[in-house]
């Protein structure tokens, strides 16, 4: 009998430790937030000590202009006719000269944390608890605020904010191929469906015109089709702006008539500057049309298909760079031509190695990329 009673007892107390311990260990889990007045103070550093929220107090002085002084061997804050003081060699603290029955202030790892209740009591403010956001909040009742179901708002915001979801998506990627359609458009659209990578073609409308087959191929594939003019011809697009806007409508216009589909975005040959006057620029807003010059030139058009490799590194390079930079539609510039069809695998390969998205153009999302710097273009 006594020994089943001590059993008993033992029992009891081990729940009891456990039980408590548990409670405690959770307290300590997640981030914590302390409000002041309408928002949450961007202080990284919030510990919970026995139950209570504590802060540095260098921290937290900061924001309650708490005047500090630090001599012989103790810390004082004075405040409202207060004085708070804090004995660096017993840790005991003293308001007035009266010992303090508990330790608000508490030097760990040699920094001073101060319990925020204790501070926010004795220098005349409101203390109120969001058990849920594991946040306290403090206001002085004579300042306006905001209620406790708006301020609960707020907390959720920020808590969501602090999530790093942004910073770990990799950027988004745009192939485009100019000059088409020929026969390595039908090779690089082959290669894309076999990768299923969505892409940009900007098509030569003389062209369109003896391979009607292909353009209707690539649209089908569910890559958007632009218009790159009609000609490709220097004296004839940037001729005159009548003559420019020609060649651009002429081309989306022969895209929509072969594909069925409307087409608005247009990639002017050679790029838009220096050849693109104002009134040419204009005249492209005018109608309604959208224009891409790009972020990474792989510069294909420079080199043999032995010499594949260097576009496949300059692609790796300048997508790398402009990532760096913090671009997240990372637009590219190729070709429809022999090296850049050998090249395209490989470049395909080390994009999704690298963990980036492709896309085609979409309308609906228009990105601004433009030499002119124009955002209606
Ligand atoms: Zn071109």
């Amino acid at each position: 009998m006594k020994k089943w009673t001590w059993a008993l007892c033992i029992a009891i107390i081990i729940i009891l430790f456990t039980g408590m311990g548990n409670v405690e260990a959770a307290s300590e889990k997640g981030k914590r937030y302390v409000g002041l007045h309408d928002r949450i103070l961007p202080i990284e550093d919030i510990r919970v000590v026995d139950g209570d929220t504590k802060v540095p107090l260098k921290d937290i002085a900061k924001y309650l202009y708490l005047p500090i002084e630090v001599k012989d061997g103790e810390t004082t804050i004075r405040k409202r006719g207060k004085e708070i003081t804090y004995n660096h060699s017993t840790g005991a603290t003293t308001l007035d000269g009266v010992d303090q029955p508990w330790q608000p202030l508490a030097s760990i790892n040699g920094q001073l944390y101060i319990s925020v209740k204790y501070i926010a009591r004795e220098t005349g403010f409101q203390i109120e608890y969001f058990q849920e956001h594991h946040t306290i909040r403090i206001y002085r009742e004579e300042f306006n605020h905001m209620s406790h179901k708006e301020f609960e708002k707020v907390i959720k915001a920020y808590s969501v904010e602090q999530q790093p979801v942004s910073t770990t998506k990799k950027a988004n990627v745009y192939l485009t191929f100019d000059d088409g359609p020929n026969q390595y458009t039908l090779i690089n659209n082959t290669t894309l469906e076999k990768y299923k990578v969505p892409a940009t073609f900007f098509f030569l409308g003389n062209q369109m015109k003896q391979n009607e087959s292909i353009v209707k191929t690539v649209s089908e594939s569910g890559h958007y089709v632009g218009s790159h003019s009609m000609t490709h011809n220097k004296a004839y697009v940037y001729g005159s702006t009548e003559s420019f806007i020609a060649e651009m409508m002429g081309g989306v216009e022969l895209v929509e008539q072969l594909t069925g589909k409307t087409s608005n975005l247009v990639r002017v040959p050679y790029g838009s500057k220096p050849l693109v006057t104002p009134s040419m620029q204009k005249s492209l807003v005018d109608r309604g049309l959208k224009m891409w010059d790009w972020d990474v030139d792989s510069n294909d058009w420079r080199y043999t298909n032995e010499q594949s490799d260097q576009i496949v590194k300059n692609v790796q390079e300048g997508v790398t760079k402009a990532a760096k930079s913090g671009d997240k539609e990372i637009i590219v510039l190729l070709h429809d031509r022999s090296q850049t069809t050998i090249a395209l695998p490989r470049i395909i390969d080390w994009l999704q190695k690298e963990g980036y998205s492709f896309k085609s153009y979409e309308p609906d999302n228009h990105i601004i990329q433009n030499f002119l710097r124009d955002p209606h273009l």
